[in-house]
């Protein structure tokens, strides 16, 4: 059998509309009938080169690993899902016998099995298989549309906050708001915390205040830390910029034992003051996507405070142009494949 999946054959070109085999199931496979995926910030990545720099060749690719979908087949081994089920893939495949795997951590597991979409095919096609173990059944509250960004960008903002600690009263400030940080808002909120909205633009500010902030600064820099710090101050800064200055600026506006958070992935080195972090005994972590069991409590979550992402949906045969929306920072504000 085939199917049609957008192929990126090698990076720096289009993907390619085409028709290719059918994924394999094996015997604990489920294959998923793919309704919903994602496109994020880490697919442009992969387009402009990232995995060549780490060594990595999983060309041609099949990207996407915000991936949901109707259960269409399962392995001869698989005994709790069935044929019409409704899940989502979770993407980053542990060992499952490490500690990290044994601690319910699979994303950072140190035996890592690949990633879906990024160092094996992911979700910009009609259908997927993956290991039954990694399929979670939806909530039924929750369409497929509104479902997939929860994979990658509301699961990198859940467990960043979870990360951190924080608590329902605290203070969570969040830099930066696109794919990721438009979930974050909510996402906050839900979780207790009183929510400052960091932007550089009046649009996003407004867009803020719709998603429920409580309040939001429109600086940058230094300028940011300064007005939040007048405010206060947050227990949490959760940054999804890529930006250096932007995320050194907003740190100065954590109170005493506060948290950074960084979950967006650059190699730029960031500078750090010692004397800063130790007289108020801060702390700057990072933060990858979640866990399955993260997931399942988002779902959760994300259903009793009807969180939903902001989605903008294209079909398969127009992948690229998601791709070239979201690379002019047009989309608003995560992009949706719907390649059935
Ligand atoms: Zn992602
Ligand atoms: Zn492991």
């Amino acid at each position: 059998m085939m199917m049609k999946a957008a192929v990126l054959d090698q990076a720096q070109q289009p993907m390619a509309i085409k028709n290719v085999a059918d994924p394999s199931v094996g015997v604990n496979d489920v294959l998923i009938k793919v309704r919903a995926c994602g496109v994020c910030h880490t697919d442009l990545h992969i387009v402009e080169g990232l995995l060549g720099g780490l060594g990595i060749d999983p060309f041609p690719l099949i990207m996407g690993h915000e991936i949901v979908g109707e259960v269409a087949q399962i392995g001869v081994g698989v005994t709790h899902l069935k044929p019409g089920d409704r899940v989502g893939a979770y993407w980053s495949f542990g060992c499952g016998h490490c500690r990290y795997c044994a601690s319910g951590k699979e994303q950072i597991c140190t035996g890592n099995h690949g990633y879906a979409g990024i160092t094996q095919n992911g979700g910009y096609a009609e259908y997927f298989t993956v290991d039954a173990d990694y399929a979670i059944p939806l909530p039924d509250e929750m369409d497929f549309v509104d479902a997939a960004p929860f994979l990658c960008a509301g699961l990198t903002m859940y467990s960043g906050f979870k990360n951190a600690g924080l608590r329902p009263g605290q203070r969570a400030a969040l830099l930066g708001i696109g794919g990721l940080g438009h979930m974050a808002i909510p996402i906050a909120k839900a979780l207790g915390a009183e929510v400052i909205a960091i932007t550089s633009t009046e649009a996003k500010q407004s867009v803020a205040k719709e998603l429920g902030a409580h309040h939001t600064i429109n600086a940058t820099g230094a300028e940011a830390g300064k007005k939040l710090r007048e405010m206060g101050g947050a227990d949490v800064v959760l940054s999804t910029t890529l930006n250096t200055e932007a995320i050194t600026g907003a740190m100065q506006g954590l109170v005493p034992q506060g948290t950074m958070v960084l979950t967006a992935l650059t190699a730029d080195p960031l500078p750090i003051i010692p004397i800063q972090l130790l007289f108020a005994e801060q702390r700057v972590i990072g933060s990858l996507v979640g866990s399955r069991l993260d997931f399942q409590e988002l779902m959760k979550l994300a259903v009793q405070n009807n969180i939903r992402p902001m989605t903008e949906t294209y079909a398969l045969d127009h992948a690229n142009l998601a791709h070239e929306r979201l690379r002019e920072g047009k989309v608003r504000y995560r992009a949706v494949l719907t390649p059935n």
